[in-house]
């Protein structure tokens, strides 16, 4: 079976070292400069002249980035099987969109509002009460196109500052920690839940992820579920599906979705029975989900803009090295280290011993740390 991708970055990459013991071939398709993926036959196209050479070559359809427009993944949609299915993308990229599906469904988010203009946003900030954050409806990723409001009197900066037409304000959440669940739908719709991830990101740029979360609590997994089953459920769903959320006293509370694999479950290359690219490409080509059981504990540590002493990482006897072929520049993400361990205590010493080798690395802060 031939696997189409759309998006030729590391996590096609990843794909396609999943794929290939299940003996999937790839076809990636980009509509920028520079694949890193190296695994397959890689379509460029800029102007979108060779959509109909790509979809000839390949049987099924999936995509590893949210930023593609939808039409593409309609159209596409009328020849061959696209997995997840475009209406997913359409949610996930207008946060208006995606906070109101999450309403309907349940699932609890930030108190938000929605504002088009200056005056609208500096209403919407004396209504819900500062803090509060505001968000470009569309295009936002990585915590760009946002401002926190601390006073109402900040909106025209903030606005301006931001410079898109709409703005979503949402409620700052005082959380205690940020945490995603990753989920898999098969064709059946078999449903298979990873344990929830607590992700610490710097300069709006995931560092570090720790799974299953130090203290998770079964009831609070259980909640994650529940919110991610009902999206996967509502949306027909089949392949990976991320659910960012954060945990605060009072429960979870839903920041976003992305409808693909996603940073925060690389740890599940070596850290799970069956890694969040296998399930993908499992439940893309209509087979079997794989086990999600944690092989122990695990920490994910992204290697960012530098590739520091990989050598050095390579002669630790817990460590799994993964790089992504890139070039080095300051915020991009161009590997990650994935560190095993029996014990949090054991963990948190082995990613230390590692983050020594990684001089882009902030240092290694979460809950199990925070408490001393
Ligand atoms: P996003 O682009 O929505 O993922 O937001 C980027 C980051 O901003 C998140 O990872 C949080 O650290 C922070 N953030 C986003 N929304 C809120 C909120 N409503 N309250 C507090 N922090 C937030």
């Amino acid at each position: 079976m031939r696997i189409g991708v759309l998006g030729a970055g590391q996590l096609g990459r990843m794909l396609a070292l999943a794929g290939y013991p299940l003996a999937k071939d790839f076809v990636f398709y980009d509509m920028s400069g520079s694949p890193s993926v190296g695994l397959g036959e890689t379509i460029v196209d800029r102007n979108g002249e060779y959509l109909d050479d790509f979809l000839s070559r390949v049987d099924r359809v999936t995509y590893e980035f949210e930023h593609l427009p939808v039409a593409i993944a309609e159209s596409l949609a009328r020849h061959k099987p696209v997995h997840p299915c475009p209406r997913a993308l359409q949610v996930c990229q207008n946060r208006i969109a995606e906070k109101t599906l999450f309403g309907q469904l349940g699932i609890p988010t930030p108190e938000w509002k929605p504002a088009d203009s200056a005056e609208a946003l500096k209403a919407a900030a004396q209504a819900l009460g500062c803090p509060v954050v505001a968000k470009s409806v569309t295009e936002g990723y990585d915590g760009k196109g946002q401002a926190v409001l601390k006073s109402p009197e900040d909106a025209e900066q903030a606005w301006a500052s931001i410079g898109h037409s709409q703005v979503i304000v949402e409620k700052f959440v005082n959380f205690s920690r940020e945490v995603s669940i990753i989920a898999v739908r098969s064709e059946d719709g078999d449903v298979a839940f990873y344990p929830i991830a607590e992700n610490a990101h710097h300069e709006g740029i995931l560092r570090y992820s720790i799974a299953p979360a130090p203290g998770l609590r079964p009831d609070v997994q259980k909640e994650a579920e529940q919110c991610i089953k009902a999206l996967l459920n509502e949306l027909d769903y089949v392949g990976v599906l991320t659910l960012e959320l954060f945990e605060t006293p009072q429960g979870l509370v839903a920041n976003e979705m992305a409808p693909r694999v996603h940073n925060s479950g690389h740890w599940t290359i070596e850290g799970a029975m069956t890694s969040q690219f296998e399930n993908h490409i499992r439940a893309v080509s209509g087979h079997p989900l794989g086990s999600v059981e944690a092989r122990g504990l695990s920490c994910m540590i992204n290697i960012i803009g530098e590739h520091g002493d990989i050598e050095r990482i390579l002669e630790l006897p817990y460590a799994h090295v993964h790089l992504y072929k890139k070039g080095e520049r300051p915020g991009r993400k161009l590997g990650h280290v994935n560190v095993l361990a029996d014990s949090y205590e054991e963990l948190v010493w082995r990613v230390r011993n590692c983050v020594q080798f990684l001089p882009g690395s902030p240092e290694f802060t979460s809950s199990l740390t925070a408490k001393g």
